[in-house]
Parts: structure tokens; sequence; C-alpha cells
């Protein structure tokens, strides 16, 4: 089956991570540190409005060899930037002073002091098989990679168990919105520090939840059911650091105020609590201006879709969960209008091959759709989608197979 990347094994990915350092730095690095991309089943745009969403870890990963340094520079390269190398002093980072990747790399060393940890500056090599910019997070798995590494060199001790991972991700989020500028919400960073394999992670987002409180391992085993889990990187340009991510969450914070919630998920969570949420919805939006209103539609119905996806697995009906994906399908394209040509393209191609359910997956403007198949319709499914992209004149997508996999961790 042409068009469809492999993740890399752990020896592997070892492998090109230390050449690549010792290439760069003559000498072998202390150690190699990995962290996985992510795919989200349901819950988008939901992490901002205090709701929840359930995503699972990718085999795909970045892989990250370091050594530590007696001074506070860093020095870093990257496989997919070139292989230059670039220099940071660990006491120029604020924001908005780091151009580029490292920001993403020296933003954790930064968001780490920031929480009171003494770290010291460090020779970083990068190389990963995590689609780049593909909406399953590159960038929380590079954040991630480096936080374990951080967190092993200096002896801080926040990567043994979950509360501690916790705030592990609190500070890659930091580094994301603070260093390099992309006001993302938590859910990446979380689950690629946080998700364990064989189960997806229901991640709710409440504000002072505690850290434990805020993850549930559902397990999501779809081999089992004999189904599998097709993701399609459309190769559409995606850029979440424009002004769209920005706007959908100002809309939304503006519709928390003029409903008098601190956050969407108060509406979402009384409308759960009645007899028919559908019809009580539109009263409910009523008050908000037309420009707003889906926004808030989008959210409020999409936390109820989790729960509604959670429900079903729970249940042992995994081979239900189609029509929940396609429903949210729509509401990211009508309500929260986050989809693209190509997005639709890959979901409806999908489902007319076979695809029991299928969606727009990530921020959106690009990026990745999903598609729920029978194992048998696999090649079938790729196929269609393969054919649409090229009869529609749009770059070929790449494909993989999503597995529930492994958090972030020393690889070597
Ligand atoms: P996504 O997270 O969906 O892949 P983003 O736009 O959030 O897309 O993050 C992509 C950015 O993260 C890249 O432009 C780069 O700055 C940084 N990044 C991710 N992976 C790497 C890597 N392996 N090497 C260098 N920079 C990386
Ligand atoms: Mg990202």
């Amino acid at each position: 089956m042409s068009g469809v990347l492999p993740a890399w094994t752990t020896d592997e990915g070892t492998a090109r991570a230390t050449t690549l350092f010792e290439q760069t730095f003559g000498a072998a690095p202390l150690g190699v540190w990995a962290a996985p991309g992510r795919v989200n089943l349901i819950g988008e745009h939901t992490d901002y409005n205090a709701g929840l969403c359930l995503p699972i870890a990718l085999e795909h990963r970045t892989f990250v060899a370091v050594s530590p340094r007696a001074d506070r520079l860093v020095r870093l390269v990257s496989a997919q930037e070139q292989s230059t190398v670039r220099e940071v002093r660990l006491d120029d980072v604020a924001p908005g002073t780091v151009e580029g990747w490292p920001a993403y790399v020296v933003g954790v060393a930064w968001a780490l002091e920031q929480a009171g940890h003494s770290v010291v500056g460090f020779d970083v090599a990068v190389d990963s098989c995590v689609p780049y910019g593909a909406g399953l997070s590159s960038s929380a798995a590079l954040e991630s990679a480096v936080a374990v590494a951080l967190d092993d060199l200096a002896g801080l001790g926040l990567g043994g168990d979950d509360a501690e991972r916790a705030a592990l991700a609190a500070a890659c989020v930091r580094a994301e919105n603070e260093i390099a500028g992309a006001p993302t919400g938590g859910m990446d960073q979380s689950t690629s520090l946080r998700a364990t394999t064989g189960n997806a992670v229901l991640l709710d987002f409440t504000p002072g939840l505690d850290a434990v409180d805020s993850a549930r391992h559902v397990p999501f085993d779809l081999a089992d059911a004999g189904l599998a889990l097709l993701v399609v990187d459309t190769r559409a340009p995606h850029a979440l650091v424009d002004g769209q991510y920005a706007a959908r969450r100002d809309a939304c914070e503006r519709a928390a105020r003029t409903l008098g919630v601190t956050s969407l998920r108060e509406i979402a969570d009384m409308l759960g609590r009645s007899e028919s949420p559908a019809d009580e919805l539109p009263a409910v939006l009523a008050a908000l201006d037309d420009d707003v209103r889906p926004r808030a539609r989008h959210v409020v119905t999409e936390i109820a879709r989790v729960g509604t996806f959670v429900g079903l697995l729970d249940a042992g009906d995994v081979t239900e969960v189609g029509p929940v994906m396609d429903a949210s399908h729509a509401s990211l394209r009508d309500d929260y209008e986050v989809s693209c040509p190509e997005l639709d393209l890959a979901v409806t191609a999908a489902r007319e091959a076979g695809a029991l359910g299928a969606r727009m997956t990530g921020g959106g403007f690009g990026g990745s759709a999903i598609a729920l198949v029978r194992a048998t319709d696999i090649a079938a499914v790729q196929d269609a989608v393969l054919a649409a992209f090229a009869d529609a004149g749009y770059t070929p997508p790449d494909l993989l197979v999503a597995v529930p996999a492994a958090p972030a961790g020393r690889a070597a």
C-alpha cells in the first residue's frame, strides 16, 4: 500500500537522533527520549472551553538525543529543519524572543524554570516520523520529548506518576502558548505525556480539577472488534498561529460572557441534565449574536458527543461510534467553520468506500481526518481516498493507521 507512513521503532528513532547528534556535536549523547504525536477521536475545540476530549497517542514519535552542558547555552539541530545548528541562551528566553522551531524546545526549559525547577543548558538533536504540521501534534511531541529529557537530566522526578506528568504537560503548554506563541489548549501535551497503550484518554479540562481526576483511560481495542482507525494527512496547509484559532477562542469567550457563565462547559453540563437537550438548545443560545451562536452550538454539542462516544466504548459498542464521528464533522464544518475542501473530501471519500464514520481531527484549516473502517476495508478506503484526491487535483495525502500507543519516555 503506497503512501502509508510507518512508525519508526525505538531502535530506528534512537539511531537516527543519535547519528544526527554525533555528526553535529562530535560526541555521543547522554541519552535519547521520545514522545508521540496524537490523534483526537472526538472532542474538537473543547479543551479551551473547559470541555472534554478523547485522544490517543500515536506509534509515531519524535526522538531527541540530548546531553547536558555545564553552562546555560542550548544548541539545537533537527533533521526536519535543514539540520542547521541554532543556539539560544536560556537567560535570553522570554515571550517573543525566540524565532522559529527552537521556541518549542527552549520554551519547555523556560517553563520548568518558571515553575521553580532548575534546568541546565543542553545540546539536542531532533528527528521525527510524526507528520509535520498535520494536526497530529508534532509540536507537542517535540515539547514532551524535551520535557521528559530535561526531567531526567535535572533529576526533577516529574516523569514518574500521572500527577507529575500533568505538571510536565502544563510546562509544555506554557512553552507553546507563551514562547512559541501558539494559543493552543492542553489536549496535545496531556496526550503525549499521559496517554497509555491500548487506551484512549478522556481528558477533562474543568479548571481546578485535580490532575489525576482530569484523565481517565478508556480501553480502545479496535483490533478486537475487527476495526482500524485510518488517518489521512491531507497535507493541505495548516497554520494555527494565524488569526483563525484565536478568533474561535475569542468567540467562545464572548459567548460565555453573554450567557453569564465562566465557560461553555457549564452550558453543556446544564443541557446534559435536561430531558431533551436538543430541543432546549436553541432557547439557551438565543441571547447570542448570530456570528457567535453557531460557534457556541458546536462546542456545547461536541462536549455532549464526547460523552456519547465514551458511553459507547464503556458499553463495548465501539462499532456504533461512526454516526457520532459524522455528526462531529458536520458541526466542525458548518457551525465552527474550521474544515476545508481537502478535509471534507477525505471524509466523504472514506465514507463512500465503507468507513463506519469519519471526521476531521485537530484544529482544522487543513491537517488530518480520521476514518473508522473495518480491518478488511483498510486498503479499499485508502485507495478511494487517494483516487479522490487525484481526481480533485490535490496533493496526494499521507496515510497512516493509528494504534493507541505509549506516552513520552526514555528510549535509550
Ligand atoms: P502540528 O503540531 O499539528 O504538527 P504545529 O504547527 O502545531 O503543527 O507544529 C509544527 C511546528 O512545531 C513546526 O513548524 C516546528 O516549528 C515545530 N516542530 C515540530 N516537530 C519538529 C521537529 N521534529 N523539528 C523541529 N521543529 C519541530
Ligand atoms: Mg501543534
